[in-house]
């Protein structure tokens, strides 16, 4: 009997995936993507990746018979595509099975945010209702607002069909107009935020959209401007953000993603008008089974038929046998 083919594991990832890759494959798991952690004879057997997290360029290099890495999750900067792509290793990651998830939590935390419905919960829990009376009216409307998405993609796309229902107007920027969307696109983000008052962040983390929301960003957005941040925190300049929440540059802001996560800035956490979340926008068990469901698909698709179902832009691969 030939022998099956080896796919690594690094780190943690759902057990759906194990599972399902365990029926075809053999798995090799380490601890994490450290190429210390896995002896040259056993690398050279390696010939795909599941992962959830990072997979740098060292971990490439030292996996010589290397035909793919399936990412988990739509954002794939863990990844080092572009060290995969030089050496014709194929990377996909978990696209559209997860938009209409995150874009209802955008929807949550947006209303959480302008309508501070955790704070009036915890004014319930904790007897002040019976005590002191009514939750105290809220500043924050969501009515007559106008809505910017930066990053009218997969899932700013799903936001803004869900917005749509608000009876709010949308605008977006990108960096090339997205043809047939009824919403204004500005050509810059500071033009966009200049032009609503709420700006909803949904790009993936590359290098042109490090700390593009900064403090002049948030300045344009004013006084009774709201950030809301999906995307990633990397996105967001945190320093300038908890000053502009602060001084009231801006009124308020909700967060699913942070620069440094698990760890949030204090000055965050201190602030009132400040709605933060721990990076769950995906995080139901439905959302999260159809993302490892990929993630193994990806594989067998790969080693089955040749071809990836959802690689990434930068691999344009097939599988080049014999
Ligand atoms: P897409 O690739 O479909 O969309 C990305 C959008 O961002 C496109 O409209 C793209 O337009 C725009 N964009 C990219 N770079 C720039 C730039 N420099 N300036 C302006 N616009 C830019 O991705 P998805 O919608 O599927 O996902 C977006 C990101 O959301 C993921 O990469 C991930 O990081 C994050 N995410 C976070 C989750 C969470 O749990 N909080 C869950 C899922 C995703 P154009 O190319 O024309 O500029």
């Amino acid at each position: 009997m030939a022998a099956r083919t080896r796919i690594l594991v690094p780190g943690t990832i759902r057990e759906r995936v194990l599972d399902r890759l365990k029926e075809t494959f053999d798995i090799v798991r380490i601890e994490r993507a450290d190429p210390a952690l896995l002896a040259r004879s056993e690398a050279a057997s390696i010939a795909g990746v599941a992962v959830s997290g990072s997979f740098g360029a060292a971990m490439i290099e030292h996996l010589p018979a290397l035909e793919i890495i399936s990412s988990f999750g739509v954002g794939y900067d863990g990844v080092d595509a572009l060290a995969a792509a030089a050496r014709g290793v194929a990377v996909t990651n978990t696209p559209d099975v997860l938009n209409d998830e995150v874009a209802d939590t955008t929807i949550g935390l947006l209303l959480n945010t302008i309508r501070r419905f955790p704070q009036a919960e915890a004014w319930l829990r904790e007897g002040r209702w019976k005590r002191e009376g009514a939750f105290p009216l809220t500043p924050l409307s969501l009515r007559g607002r106008r809505a910017g998405i930066y990053g009218l993609g997969r899932i700013g796309l799903a936001i803004a069909e869900r917005l749509k229902g608000f009876g709010i107007e949308i605008a977006y920027h990108t960096r090339r107009p997205r043809e047939g969307v009824p919403y204004a696109y500005y050509p810059s983000l500071a033009e966009l935020a200049g032009a609503v008052d709420i700006l909803i962040a949904i790009v993936p983390k590359t290098p042109q959209t490090h700390r593009t929301i900064d403090a002049s960003i948030l300045q344009a957005l004013g006084a009774n401007g709201v950030l809301i941040n999906v995307g990633r925190g990397w996105t967001v300049d945190e320093e300038a953000l908890a000053a502009a929440l602060k001084d009231g540059t801006i009124a308020a802001a909700g967060l699913d993603v942070f620069y440094d996560e698990p760890n949030v800035p204090q000055a965050l956490l201190d602030l009132p008008n400040a709605t933060l979340l721990p990076h769950v926008a995906s995080a139901s068990v439905a959302t999260r089974d159809a993302m490892a469901d990929l993630v193994a698909d990806n594989l067998l698709a790969w080693f089955g038929r040749g071809v990836p179902l959802t690689p990434v832009p930068e691999t344009p691969f097939t599988r080049k046998t014999g």
